[in-house]
């Protein structure tokens, strides 16, 4: 078992950076938010009533989407998403390894075998050359995830889909607030996912949305989401036997997310050019004093993508410094910044390893995962915590320096 030593300080002797431990996420929850809630629980509706069809205006009103189905989390937009781009048994499902293992793992739900493609060195994102290498005549789909906010190649990415068929999924679970080439992303790919996981940008406790402009795969989306029931006669097979009746004509879920968390997600839409602006000001900061360390490596943006970013990943550059990832990890946590890993290579997992993935199928990608940290990024962080990181960042970076 793996023990650490962060009760150690990180450079011999020193004082951490901040007395108060800071933790990589964290929500914003302001009075708004919670006179919001509470209004819906005086109201009628728990679920099924008016905020449901409120988000989903809002949703396309800032994305420019024409159709939004909210739903319980990103994992089940995920799925419904899979299911109504038509993923079934014995289809292939290309995907980047560097993501939540939900991006995968909705091809697995729907009897499909996930195919990893590998990322960009320097964007980290999904590379359009390794898809268009990784399609066969089984391939049904591209799940593009936009890794840390950036927005994935998507151009290149739908010429790929177009030529082959497929259909291109945009995992924005992380994008929310960016745009591409001027427009927002959920507006673009065939179908976009996004979360509202208390991390991520905004929150609705748990919830998520699937945004298409495709008014065939809204059907689909609104069909599955809740267990494949309808009560429009013009998709029903037989006569209605009264008012109440309804039909199942598909095999669905109850993947329906409550007014309680769309009131609160509405809400926390209201604030998403203020997150977004202070996500892009401390980037700029991080960026601006990471860029002068040799030690470290700052992510490369494509020109294309005016990013808001959900995660700020830190790069160490192996061959500078005397000490590894892990060893950095943990000076960090020793100097009260707690910091995350975003991601372990899917198919490194014990479940996958099982299903005959092995490693080395990503070289980029498994690279990256040996070189990575993910630093405190949210909106409520002040100017003084920002600081903190950056002095907690670069003293362990000298300190450690490979001369
Ligand atoms: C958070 C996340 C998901 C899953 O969203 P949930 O709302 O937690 O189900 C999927 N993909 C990525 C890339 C994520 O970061």
């Amino acid at each position: 078992m793996y023990q650490s030593n962060v009760k150690k300080p990180a450079v011999e002797g020193g004082v951490p950076a901040r007395e108060t431990k800071i933790y990589y996420g964290h929500q914003y929850i302001d009075e708004a938010d919670v006179q919001a809630v509470v209004d819906v629980l005086r109201n009628h509706d728990l679920t099924c009533g008016p905020k449901i069809k409120e988000l989903e205006d809002k949703l396309c009103s800032v994305t420019g989407a024409k159709y939004a189905v909210v739903c319980s989390n990103g994992t089940a937009a995920l799925h419904i998403a899979c299911l109504a781009a038509g993923v079934g048994e014995g289809d292939e499902v290309i995907t980047t390894p560097i993501t939540f293992a939900a991006s995968a793992n909705c091809a697995l739900y729907c009897g499909a075998r996930p195919v990893f493609a590998d990322i960009d060195p320097e964007t980290y994102n999904i590379d359009p050359q390794k898809v268009e290498e990784a399609v066969t005549e089984r391939t049904k789909a591209v799940i593009a995830v936009d890794y840390t906010g950036q927005s994935a190649e998507l151009e290149p990415l739908q010429e790929i889909c177009k030529e082959h068929g497929l259909i291109l999924i945009e995992d924005g679970a992380h994008v929310i607030g960016t745009k591409y080439k001027g427009r927002a992303n959920g507006s673009i790919a065939d179908m976009t996912t996004f979360s509202f996981h208390p991390v991520k940008t905004v929150t609705g406790g748990e919830g998520g949305a699937v945004l298409t402009n495709d008014e065939t795969l809204y059907r689909k989306l609104l069909l599955y989401r809740s267990h494949g029931i309808t009560r429009d006669t013009d998709l029903m097979e037989h006569e209605p036997d009264g008012a109440w009746y309804y039909e199942q004509i598909a095999l669905g879920f109850n993947y329906r997310m409550t007014d309680i968390q769309a009131a609160l997600i509405i809400s926390q839409l209201d604030k998403l050019p203020m997150f977004s602006n202070r996500r892009k000001e401390i980037v700029a900061r991080y960026d601006e004093a990471f860029g002068k360390l040799p030690q470290l490596f700052v992510q490369r943006e494509i020109p294309e993508s005016d990013t808001t970013r959900h995660l700020y990943i830190l790069r160490i550059v192996p061959e500078k410094l005397t000490i590894g990832r892990r060893q950095f990890f943990d000076a960090l946590a020793a100097e009260n910044v707690c910091c995350n890993v975003h991601y372990i290579p899917t198919y490194y997992f014990p479940y996958y390893e099982k299903m005959g993935y092995r490693r080395g199928l990503c070289p980029n990608a498994e690279k990256l995962y040996g070189e990575i940290i993910s630093l405190p990024l949210y909106y409520a962080m002040t100017d003084e915590d920002v600081e903190s990181v950056i002095e907690a960042v670069t003293k362990i970076a000298v300190y450690y320096e490979r001369k």
